[in-house]
């Protein structure tokens, strides 16, 4: 197979990360992600057959690490309900031009044990998704009976483990958690642990999404500044999503992920693969290509990324920069499903 044919989509955007859903089940039930009306014992996840194996993963991870891809991030559903994860980040870790393997976790399952295991294979960092400090609002918005102290043990884990940087997702959600934006923000004041505070998306069409619950990039930011005064800070990269900022008085950075009210798409260089192996290449896409069934037919390596080449040079997806009423209505996949 050829190596290193680094492609650029319509946009002239090339390809550079790789968001790998490991499994669509969760431990969780966010109400904006899994609300347990619609992801209860009903409904229909991925049966085992259809989960990519580790080995179809890895291959796969090849092909575009030979398009351009440098960094992967693997994520679900909960990525560390799948067993023996650290296989597969070792096979990752192998893959010639992969420079960088992170991993999203809602962190409960995160024991020393996992974490050190997590390490050896070759992740380099994780990010661990908390709304809130207080269990009150932690457990309304997880929908799970126990509180917060297990999340933050995770993240004494992740420090021990040096999964560094270690960043936090809070999704910030207008009417369930804008009071925990400060008292989450001194949390990690000063802590090297970097919070980045994310806008509700309308990803699939559960999540009874709409406008009014979005607290704003705007918004976050005049609450965080009233308190803790910030300034914007230079990019590390083109393309980075988190909008950085740094608190005036040196304690460190926070993000800010502005989705819905600042798009990004003119440098989005992700492309996501389901963990039935259907590759998108927009988080807000309603159709993915069936990779899995590429690879179980026998195709070979040149045949995969002729295929996935075709596709991220044809790739036209700017979603948040065309949202409207009507698109938001769209069938769209769903968080757990496609990864975050
Ligand atoms: N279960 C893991 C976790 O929660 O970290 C990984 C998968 S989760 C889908 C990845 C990230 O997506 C999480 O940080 C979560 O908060 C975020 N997320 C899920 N639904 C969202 C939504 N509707 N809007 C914004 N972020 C969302
Ligand atoms: Fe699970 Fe993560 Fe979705 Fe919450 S955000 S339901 S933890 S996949
Ligand atoms: Fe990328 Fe789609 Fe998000 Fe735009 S909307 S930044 S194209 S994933």
């Amino acid at each position: 197979m050829e190596t290193n044919t680094h492609i650029l989509d319509t946009l002239s955007r090339p390809i550079r990360d790789l968001r790998i859903s490991v499994t669509d089940r969760c431990n969780f039930r966010c109400t904006y992600c899994m609300p347990k009306e619609v992801f209860n014992s009903d409904y229909k996840f991925l049966r085992r057959d259809d989960l990519l194996s580790f080995e179809e993963i890895t291959r796969i991870s090849k092909v575009f690490s030979c398009l351009g891809v440098k960094k992967i991030r693997l994520t679900g559903g909960e990525p560390l309900l799948r067993k023996k994860l650290p296989i597969l980040i070792e096979q990752l870790a192998n893959v010639n031009g992969i420079e960088d393997i992170s991993l999203t976790t809602n962190g409960v399952l995160l024991t020393k044990e996992v974490a050190q295991q997590l390490k050896d294979a070759g992740l380099k960092r994780i990010t661990i998704s908390l709304d809130a400090l207080d269990d009150e609002t932690f457990k309304a918005i997880s929908d799970v009976k126990f509180g917060v102290e297990k999340v933050l043990k995770a993240i004494d884990v992740a420090l021990a483990a040096d999964l560094l940087p270690v960043k936090i997702n809070m999704v910030v959600k207008r009417g369930d958690n804008e009071h925990s934006i400060i008292p989450m923000a001194k949390h990690f004041h000063g802590s090297g642990i970097i919070l980045r505070l994310i806008e509700f998306m309308d990803v699939g069409s559960t999540n009874h999404w709409q406008m009014d619950d979005v607290f704003t990039a705007k918004e976050i930011v005049e609450v965080i500044n009233q308190e803790l005064p910030i300034e914007p800070a230079e990019a590390n990269y083109h393309g980075e999503v988190a909008k950085r900022w740094q608190y005036k008085d040196g304690g460190g950075e926070i993000g800010i992920i502005s989705s819905v009210t600042q798009p990004f798409c003119q440098s989005c260089t992700r492309a996501r693969l389901s963990a039935e192996g259907k590759l998108y290449t927009c988080l807000f896409a309603t159709q993915g290509k069936d990779l899995r069934h590429l690879i179980r037919e026998g195709a070979n390596d040149e045949h995969i990324s002729d295929v996935v080449s075709a596709i991220w040079k044809k790739r036209t997806d700017r979603y948040s920069e065309q949202r409207t009423s009507e698109t938001v209505l769209l069938p769209k996949v769903e968080m757990s499903y496609i990864g975050g």
